[in-house]
């Protein structure tokens, strides 16, 4: 048998491939090393003698390491990542080659951006958009080529891509936490960086299995199946043991990322049959992203060579649990210090209780916001259906974070808490008794201990939206807070108006109990929290006045850059959409219908033979009714369902009006659609059956 596993590992390969601080340590010129460190340390713009030393030193680097191409890696708002390789070759005139590569190829690249969603921001004229270097995550080298990690943006400067708001809004939630610290007295801090640790689910299926559905191959998930006898209720898969297949395959996926410089942590199985999970040591939220799109592109390709497939759909099976992605999120010094951290001393946790605050403002004032991030079909089937967070935002703090709140909102001393006094003064505040392993598992924004988990995020998602959001919203919280403190006469008053003022406002937000209960619903509403159910719902928060000015305000998105993405995600979902329903239209025609009728022509031969024989043939004709009424229905609805599309595809309207009608029309007729089959498949020869069943996919790997 071939063995997969690249090799065995060595440390000395973690980050091999990775153009990382100690390469260019050892490799650039002191002089440039410092003036590359600067302009990372500082934000700045790279100059051109230096990105032309270090275009030569990075070149050489990666023909070592067997590169032949460069490319510039981007994040188009597809969701995924863009590539276009151009080999290092140039021709000489005696008719050889070197291989060149320049300072200019180095920083920017010009790719036709003409097929990438705009969402009309690109005139039809102007084909021509502009990748640039992001210098803060490195490059790398990848099947033979050297990977450029750049940020993407039109002609005319307005991004296309999901990393430069990223960027930017990092550069927002330093400059308004910065200015926190500073009038804390903090003198140490030179930047504060968000920081980020996604938790990435995902199934592994038979290559061979998923190859042969059509809906798996162009949807990513099953559009039809009946429910298997067994799931995932004797949770007898969850951190259960690993598969040998399943075991090589997570045993290379970890050499593959740890060459790259991802720190994959941990893995285990997950609750669902054939589901799985793995976690990176955190990092900076741009690396994080970046790691993160690399992750799932390294995932799908080792599975290839595994003879798996990787699905990394919200929902692949109906009736067991989808796939998420949790998004630790915490907000760090240069130093070191995480802010979300409780502090030993009173003053270090007035600073927490400040930090945290803002977090408690943005969250509830931003909340549909926030919820958009994560607007896509996938999460429909997910979100609200007992497996994942409801859609509906809410925070846990855990219950001694909650004690401190309530006598912050009382002014009464808590019983409860360790010391019992707590009051108001800063310096009377006692270390906070936070118990970090009491998790609620329900919630879809969870402070745990010294970090918050936005756990709605999808697992096909790019962080980078859920992120940036996060970012901009705590950046203006700060900064409102920033201004009240900047003018302060007495500061550590000032310190406990500002928690006490914003925990009486938005403690609504606030919530630990079972996110799962139907009485949350209710609460919810009563709170005036919204519940923003689809995707569709959810979509247009992108564009309203208020979320659109604090993207403007914090320079991560201008107006009409917030309005193209507005347009973009309608679009998305539109195209996914249609194609989901195109392709059940395909499979209950050419596949399932002619199984039906072979069926019945079976199950007729034997009624007239059993007849012949003078044979009871009740039962037999019960089956074959049953069979006929189903394909009937199971015929009409297919040709609904393509007159629904037919009605799209014709329709006039703006996206939201399209993408309604998929919500209101389309999603219903392929429900019908799938019960029909569903029911068939149950009722039909197995071995007739023209398709992989859930059986086969999720027990026969
Ligand atoms: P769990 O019990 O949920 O597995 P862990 O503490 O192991 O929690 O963390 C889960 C994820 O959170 C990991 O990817 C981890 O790196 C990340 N994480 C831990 N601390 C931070 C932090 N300060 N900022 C961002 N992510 C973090
Ligand atoms: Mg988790």
């Amino acid at each position: 048998m071939d063995k997969c596993y690249t090799e065995n590992f060595t440390s000395s390969m973690f980050g091999s491939l990775v153009f990382n601080e100690s390469v260019m340590q050892e490799r650039l010129p002191k002089s440039t090393f410092k003036a590359l460190k600067k302009t990372l340390r500082d934000g700045l713009a790279l100059e051109a003698g230096v990105a032309e030393v270090v275009a030569s030193v990075m070149k050489d680097w990666a023909v070592e390491k067997g590169a032949t191409h460069y490319t510039h890696w981007f994040q188009p708002l597809t969701g995924i990542t863009a590539e276009k390789h151009d080999s290092f070759v140039s021709p000489t005139e005696d008719g050889k080659a070197i291989m060149e590569f320049s300072g200019k190829e180095l920083i920017k690249g010009e790719p036709d951006a003409s097929s990438f969603p705009s969402g009309g921001l690109r005139a039809t004229f102007e084909a021509r958009g502009y990748t640039a270097w992001d210098c803060t995550s490195p490059a790398f080298v990848k099947d033979g080529t050297l990977y450029i990690p750049t940020a993407f943006c039109s002609y005319t400067g307005e991004a296309l891509d999901l990393k430069t708001p990223l960027l930017r809004s990092m550069e927002a939630i330093n400059v308004q936490a910065m200015r926190v610290l500073k009038l804390f007295g903090d003198t140490s801090a030179r930047r504060v960086m968000t920081t980020m640790g996604p938790e990435q689910e995902y199934f592994l299926i038979d290559r061979d299995m998923f190859m042969n559905r059509d809906d798996l191959l162009f949807t990513g998930r099953t559009l039809f199946g009946a429910k298997p006898p067994k799931g995932q209720e004797l949770e007898d898969h969850y951190f259960g043991v690993l598969k040998q297949k399943v075991s090589d395959f997570m045993r290379d996926l970890d050499v593959e990322l740890w060459k790259l410089g991802v720190t994959a942590k941990t893995k285990h199985n997950e609750v669902a049959p054939a589901q799985h999970e793995l976690a990176p040591i955190f990092s900076t939220t741009n690396i994080a992203t970046d790691h993160n799109q690399l992750t799932m592109e390294v995932l799908k390709k080792t599975a290839e060579r595994h003879g798996l497939a990787c699905l990394l759909h919200e929902k692949p099976f109906a009736g067991v649990n989808g796939s998420g992605k949790h998004n630790n999120w915490s907000m760090a010094t240069d130093d070191g210090r995480n802010l979300l951290e409780p502090g030993k001393t009173p003053k270090d946790n007035a600073q927490f209780l400040v930090f945290l605050a803002a977090v408690i403002q943005a969250v509830d004032e931003y909340a549909d916001l926030l919820r958009s991030t994560v607007a896509c079909s996938g999460n429909d089937h997910r979100l609200g259906a007992n497996e994942a967070p409801p859609a509906i935002v809410s925070m846990f703090i855990g219950e001694e974070l909650w004690e401190v709140i309530e006598t912050i909102i009382t002014g009464k001393p808590s019983s409860k808490v360790v010391g019992g006094h707590m009051t108001l003064g800063v310096n009377t505040l006692p270390p906070l008794p936070l118990d970090t392993t009491d998790r609620n598992r329900t919630s879809p924004f969870a402070f745990t201990g010294n970090k918050f988990e936005f756990r709605m995020v999808g697992s096909s998602q790019s962080i980078a939206a859920p992120n940036f959001v996060l970012n901009t919203i705590v950046a203006e919280t700060l900064s409102q807070i920033a201004d009240r403190l900047d003018k302060a006469s007495d500061f550590t008053s000032e310190v406990n108006a500002v928690v006490k003022d914003i925990v009486i406002k938005h403690n609504r937000i606030i919530f630990n109990g079972n996110n799962y209960a139907e009485e949350w619903v209710t609460e919810a509403a009563r709170r005036g929290l919204p519940n923003l159910k689809s995707t569709v719902e959810a979509i247009p928060a992108v564009a309203t006045e208020k979320n659109v000015k604090v993207f403007a305000k914090h320079g991560v998105l201008s107006e009409v850059e917030s309005m193209s993405r507005y347009e973009i995600m309608l679009e998305s979902y539109v195209k996914t959409m249609r194609i989901e329903a195109l392709t059940m239209v395909e499979m209950a025609s050419r596949q399932i219908l002619p199984v039906a009728l072979a069926s019945m022509k079976k199950v007729a031969d034997t009624v007239s033979s059993l007849a012949a024989a003078g044979a009871k043939t009740d039962m037999v004709k019960k089956i074959l009714d049953k069979t006929v009424d189903l394909a009937t229905s199971l015929e009409a609805n297919t040709a609904a369902l393509q007159h629904c599309v037919d009605h799209l595809d014709g329709a006039e309207g703006d996206s939201l009006t399209h993408a309604k009608y998929i919500h209101e029309k389309v999603v219903p007729a392929m429900a019908a659609l799938r019960a029909d089959a569903d029911a068939l498949e149950v009722l039909v020869d197995s071995a007739m059956w023209p398709m992989p069943t859930y059986i086969d996919l999720l027990f026969k790997m």
